[in-house]
């Protein structure tokens, strides 16, 4: 009975080759990671050697591609109200999808966009969208992973209705795909402690399971509806193992990543060998 991947953000210091040693010393069968540096616009294109490891790795550990979630930059907004700095973000964007291309990886999360207060919601969710399909045309392979905002500031994506305006609006709906953060969720006021059922119909009715790429699993530091995203390793927040427990036993959630992004990295192995044991 092992039809879930669970792992965890594990670090890529040194070079995209090294985040599937770390993922397999954790215990984990997924990992999410970052294919460049997340707080820098340029990076090194990604040499023959990185490429040819990385893959080598993935195979002696057993990851395939559907158990890699990689993140993208936090710099970038696909949604950015004003044109030179959108264009920046989607050839950023761009690259992020070639690099995930070039590793053998088949899909990318990322956080949708925000509109800074300076156009409508509507028109940031349509620029979001654009942004998708200017990717994807110029890619092959890899979808489009949009995750769930806490809808601090004026991040867009924290509720499945936005999220489905953007996919409405995506030309290849066979490359746009969801992750649902649990952290993100909580704070937006998704109440999955006490409405666990309730939200993931809503999910399926709007969005609906079939787009559900990745979860990333989170404690939450903060209040249900708080809109601040602040994780929390796992039962020490607000939240409790009470939802983890739901999503372990229930099979919408087999065979994609479900990666943790906790803030106690030392803790990753015994999170993830709990998760694990509650799928029995
Ligand atoms: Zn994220
Ligand atoms: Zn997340």
């Amino acid at each position: 009975m092992n039809k879930k991947y669970i792992g965890a953000h594990v670090s890529a210091a040194g070079g995209v080759e090294n985040a599937p040693v770390n993922a397999h010393k954790i215990g984990a069968t997924a990992f999410a990671l970052f294919t460049k540096n997340q707080r820098q616009w340029k990076a090194k294109p990604l040499t023959d050697e990185n490429i040819k490891k990385f893959k080598e790795n993935c195979e002696k550990y057993g990851y395939k591609a559907g158990q890699i979630l990689p993140h993208d930059s936090y710099l970038i907004n696909l949604g950015h109200p004003e044109k030179e700095a959108l264009q920046k973000s989607r050839d950023a964007f761009l690259d992020e999808m070639q690099r995930c291309e070039q590793l053998g990886i088949d899909r990318l999360n990322f956080h949708p966009g925000s509109h800074l207060n300076k156009i409508s919601e509507k028109e940031c969710l349509a620029t979001i969208a654009n942004s998708i399909n200017l990717a994807l045309e110029q890619t092959k392979g890899v979808t489009a992973v949009i995750e769930n905002t806490a809808g601090q500031g004026t991040n867009l994506g924290f509720s499945f209705y936005q999220i489905k305006e953007i996919i409405d609006q995506v030309e290849d709906k066979n490359r746009v795909g969801v992750c649902i953060d649990t952290c993100h969720a909580y704070s937006a006021g998704y109440d999955i402690l006490n409405n666990f059922e309730d939200v993931f119909r809503e999910f399926e009715e709007v969005i609906g399971f079939d787009y559900l790429k990745g979860m990333h699993l989170n404690d939450s530091k903060k209040e249900l509806a708080s809109k601040v995203d602040r994780h929390n390793s796992m039962g020490e927040g607000s939240l409790g193992w009470e939802p983890f427990r739901m999503i372990m036993k229930d099979s919408r959630f087999d065979g994609i990543p479900l990666i943790l992004e906790t803030p106690d990295d030392q803790r990753w192995a015994e999170e993830i060998k709990t998760l694990k044991n509650m799928q029995e």
